[in-house]
C-alpha cells in the first residue's frame, strides 16, 4: 500500500476550514450546544464555503474535492463546534443518495441542501431494529401513482429541522436486505408526522421519530432501483463512519489542547501539575491515541479516494475513534479536577456529545462483526444475513 499524507491542496484546505471554524463557529458554540435546533445562518455559511457540497455534482452546486477533504472539514469544525460538524456529513451523505434519483428530485432538492438553506434527514432505524437494519418493518407498497409508505422510524438526526428525508422501506417483505428500497420524501407530504426526542448530548441534532401513515411517494422520488436501497444507496454512506470518527476526535483534540494549557498553569504541591507524570503521561497517552485513531480514519478516506477497498478499514475507524475520544475527553476532565465536573467548562458536554457517536451508524460490536467477516469470511458471521 502507498503512503498516506495530506497533499499541499489538502493542507491549504485544512488551514482555510480551521480559520473559518475558529472565527465563525467557535464563538457562541457553547450557547448553541444548549439549543435544540441547528443555527441555519451558520449552516448557510458552511454552504457558502462549499463545505456541504464536497464530492457532489457541480451542476447542482457541488464542490469538486475528495473524501480526505470531507474528513478534514468535519474534524476542524468539530474542534470548534461539535454539533455543527455533523451537518457536512449529513448533507453530503444524503446528497450521495439523492444523486441516485430522478432529474426532478435532484434539481429540486440538491441545490438548497448544498447551499445550506434546507436540511435533510436519513431514516433507517426503527423502534424494533437498529443494528439489524435488514429487519426493518416499514413497507412501501406499489400503487398506480407510486408507493404508499407505512411504518415508523426513530432516532432520526435533525428530524425536526429537515424539509426532506431519505427513507428506507421494504418493497418486498420476504427478500430481506434485497427487498429494501430508498425514497426521497418531502416532510410536508400528507400522512407524515414527527415528534422530537429528548437527547443526552448533541442537543441541536434534535433526534426525532417519524410516522408514515400511507404516505404517497411518486415513482420519480424513488432513489435507485427497487430492492437496491442497501446496495446502491446505503453503499454511498460508508464515508459517514469515518466522519463520525474524525468528529469525535476533533472534540478530543479540543479537550487535549485545553488540558495541556491547564497542566502548565494549575499549581499543586508548589509546582505546575504538568510536572507530575500522573498528569503528563495522561497527556502523552491521549496525544498518541488521537494520532493513531486519526491516521486510520484518514487512511480509510484516502483508500476511498484511490477507489480501493475500505470496508474493513472504515469499520475499524468507527469503533476505535469514538472510543479513543471518550477515553481522552474523560482523562482531560480528570486533569482539570473539580472545575471540569460542572457546566462551567465544555468538557462534560463533549463527553455526552461523543457518546452518541459510539452508537450512531453502527455500534462497536457491529463494526467488529464486519471486521471479523472481512478477515475470516462470511461463513463465520454469527447470523445468516
Ligand atoms: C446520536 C445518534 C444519531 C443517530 N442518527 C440516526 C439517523 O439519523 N438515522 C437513523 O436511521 N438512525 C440513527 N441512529 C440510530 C443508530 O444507527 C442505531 O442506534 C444503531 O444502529 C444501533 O441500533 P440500536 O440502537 O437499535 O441498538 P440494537 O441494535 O438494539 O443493539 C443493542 C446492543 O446490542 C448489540 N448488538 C446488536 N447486534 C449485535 C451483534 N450481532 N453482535 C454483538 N452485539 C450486537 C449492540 O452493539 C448494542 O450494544 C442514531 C443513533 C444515535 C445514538
Amino acid at each position: 500500500m502507498g503512503e498516506f499524507t495530506f497533499t499541499e491542496t489538502q493542507n491549504m484546505f485544512q488551514r482555510q476550514v480551521r480559520d473559518f471554524a475558529r472565527k465563525e463557529l467557535l464563538p457562541g458554540a457553547r450557547d448553541r450546544a444548549k439549543q435544540d435546533t441547528m443555527d441555519m445562518k451558520l449552516v448557510k455559511r458552511m454552504g457558502d464555503m462549499g463545505l456541504l457540497g464536497l464530492n457532489l455534482p457541480e451542476e447542482y452546486g457541488g464542490t469538486p474535492g475528495d473524501w480526505v477533504m470531507v474528513g478534514i472539514t468535519v474534524e476542524e469544525i468539530a474542534r470548534a463546534d461539535f454539533s455543527m460538524s455533523l451537518v457536512p456529513h449529513q448533507v453530503i451523505g444524503c446528497g450521495m443518495g439523492i444523486v441516485q434519483g430522478s432529474d426532478e428530485a435532484k434539481e429540486k432538492w440538491l441545490p438548497p441542501l448544498i447551499s445550506g438553506e434546507k436540511m435533510v434527514a436519513l431514516c433507517i432505524t426503527e423502534p424494533g431494529c437498529g443494528s439489524d437494519a435488514a429487519a426493518i418493518q416499514t413497507t412501501a407498497t406499489r400503487t398506480g401513482d407510486g408507493y404508499l409508505l407505512r411504518g415508523e422510524k426513530t432516532s432520526i438526526t435533525l428530524g425536526m429541522q429537515s424539509e426532506v428525508a431519505v427513507v428506507f422501506a421494504k418493497t418486498d417483505t420476504k427478500a430481506g436486505a434485497r427487498g429494501v428500497t430508498a425514497f426521497l420524501v418531502p416532510i410536508d407530504t400528507p400522512g407524515l408526522s414527527r415528534t422530537g426526542m429528548a437527547d443526552t448530548g448533541c442537543k441541536p441534532m434534535n433526534r426525532s421519530s417519524f410516522f408514515f401513515d400511507d404516505v404517497l411517494v411518486p415513482e420519480n422520488y424513488r432513489l435507485g432501483d427497487d430492492g437496491k436501497g442497501f446496495y446502491t444507496v446505503m453503499g454511498q454512506f460508508d464515508f459517514i463512519r469515518n466522519c463520525l470518527g474524525l468528529e469525535a476526535l476533533g472534540a478530543a483534540e479540543a479537550s487535549l489542547d485545553e488540558a495541556i494549557e491547564y497542566a502548565k498553569t494549575r499549581q499543586a504541591f508548589g509546582r505546575p501539575i504538568g510536572k507530575f507524570e500522573g498528569v503528563s503521561f495522561k497527556i502523552a497517552e491521549a496525544a498518541t491515541m488521537i494520532d493513531a485513531a486519526r491516521l486510520i480514519c484518514f487512511r480509510a478516506l484516502w483508500l476511498m479516494d484511490q477507489g480501493r477497498p475500505h470496508t474493513k478499514e472504515t469499520a475499524m475507524c468507527k469503533w476505535l475513534a469514538p472510543k479513543v475520544a471518550w477515553k481522552v475527553i474523560h482523562d482531560c476532565l480528570l486533569i482539570h479536577g473539580q472545575v471540569a465536573y460542572s457546566l462551567e467548562l465544555p468538557i462534560e458536554q463533549r463527553l455526552m456529545d461523543i457518546m452518541g457517536w459510539e452508537i450512531g451508524d453502527g455500534t462497536e460490536e457491529v463494526m467488529k462483526v464486519i471486521i471479523g467477516r472481512e478477515l475470516l469470511g462470511r461463513e463465520f458471521l454469527p447470523y445468516d444475513r
